[in-house]
């Protein structure tokens, strides 16, 4: 019996986890679920799946989960904070942790379950993007398990051969070939995105998911955080990673090897496929999603990406190159100006803008512990802050 912590219950991947680990009760047991503030959705999660304990974000959202599972005789046990999630993530009750958490949020305890020698099913790539060595030195110094949930990553990990060491030469692989749907706008007018809404930047052709990252998927910040992501998970440098646009998300990313093979990872775009991989690996277990049949789908489509278009693919491959905290930059200025987007203080195009001028603006350092990361962090909020306070609609 495995028993799973989800960090993020209540969102996009953790409902999908969840939905996974209900067709298997033979094989996993929750252990405990965090939510933020959507108190009443992981009340009802708390209720089906009678974890051990629940974490929300304040004292008061603990309050109300407490009433609500009293009122239903649940008894999970709730607490509230960051520390709470540190030990739901790295308690001896639990041997996985799904970290779904969106955002910087999410690094603390994902670290956490990485320092207590967790088997980590990685969603959170804000985490990985932010403390990117830092991370990998964790995970290895306290044989953790980290294995890849952005189907991207995934696919790439299916792609590769199981003794895969990070050294992309010594497994013979030329390239690695990152899958893009361009999101909503591949082929709108260029001139027409200054006035795109949220509504329009979430409506995604092929998945659903939190807004978060429907946005960066509108931006392509999403692709850009995945190429860092890619660094770091397969030792692979930038000039190893090419992003290919592929709008119909069928083919979920590729290995391009130099005797001239591609392996590649097809599916049905459900993110349920890589949760089920990830959990059962090296087995397989069904998922709940349908098979592919590619004479359904019909034609398979690819083209290069557009810098000019998706100026933050553009931005991403400049932190990376940067190195140091140039990531931990690029994800709390775009964190911030996502938010500011969601909330219709600023227009689209103004995201890009932003987090140029934050990362234009404002030096990087070493990435030398997490202290300066999150230091690189909180000053990156604040000047993206006072940019978006200069320029609000
Ligand atoms: P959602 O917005 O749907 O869910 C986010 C989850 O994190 C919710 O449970 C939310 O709680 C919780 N949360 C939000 N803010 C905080 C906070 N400050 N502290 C603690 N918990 C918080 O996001 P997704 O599920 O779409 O994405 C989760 C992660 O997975 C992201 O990093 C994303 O990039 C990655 N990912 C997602 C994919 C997808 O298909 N959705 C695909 C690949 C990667 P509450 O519900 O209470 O707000
Ligand atoms: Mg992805």
């Amino acid at each position: 019996m495995q028993r799973i912590t989800i960090l993020g219950a209540t969102g996009s991947i953790g409902v999908s986890t969840l939905d996974v680990l209900a067709r298997h009760p033979d094989k996993y047991r929750v252990y405990a679920l965090s939510a933020h503030s959507r108190v009443e959705e992981l009340a009802a999660q708390c209720a089906q799946f009678r974890p051990e304990r629940a974490v929300v974000g304040t004292a008061e959202a603990a309050q109300r989960l407490a009433a609500l599972l009293a009122e239903q005789g649940v008894r999970t046990e709730v607490e509230y904070g960051e520390a709470a999630l540190c030990a739901i993530a790295s308690s001896a009750g639990t041997d996985t942790v799904m970290a779904a958490i969106v955002g910087a949020a999410g690094l603390a305890p994902t670290l956490a379950a990485a320092r207590a020698g967790k088997k980590i099913l990685l969603a959170n790539k804000e985490a990985l993007v932010m403390s990117g060595q830092l991370f990998m030195d964790a995970v290895q110094a306290h044989g953790a398990t980290l294995l890849p949930i952005d189907s991207e990553h995934n696919a790439i990990f299916q792609s590769l051969p199981q003794s895969y060491a990070r050294s992309p030469k010594a497994a013979g692989v030329a390239k690695i070939l990152l899958t893009a749907s361009g999101g909503p706008f591949l082929k709108r007018a260029v001139e027409t995105l200054e006035n795109v809404t949220p509504a329009e930047a979430c409506k995604h052709p092929n998945w659903e998911m939190g807004r978060k990252i429907s946005v960066d998927s509108a931006t392509m910040m999403n692709k850009g955080l995945e190429v860092i992501e890619a660094h770091w998970l397969f030792g692979a440098p930038a000039s190893l990673i090419e992003v290919v646009i592929h709008p119909q998300s069928v083919i979920h990313s590729m290995v391009s090897y130099t005797d001239g093979s591609v392996i590649a990872e097809l599916g049905n775009p459900d993110m349920r496929t890589p949760i089920a991989n990830a959990l059962a690996f090296p087995e397989r277990i069904e998922s709940g999603v349908a098979q592919l049949d590619l004479t359904v789908v019909g034609t398979l489509q690819f083209e290069k990406p557009d810098f000019k278009r998706f100026p933050c693919l553009a931005l991403a491959f400049e932190a990376l190159e940067a190195g140091g905290t140039a990531p931990a930059l690029l994800n709390a200025a775009n964190e911030v100006a996502v938010e500011a987007f969601l909330d219709s203080r600023i227009g689209f195009r103004e995201i890009d803008r932003v987090i140029a001028r934050v990362m234009h603006e404002n030096p990087h350092g070493a990435a030398s512990s997490i202290d300066a990361v999150m230091a690189q962090d909180a000053h990156a909020r604040r000047a993206a802050a006072g940019i978006i306070a200069g320029q609000a609609r």
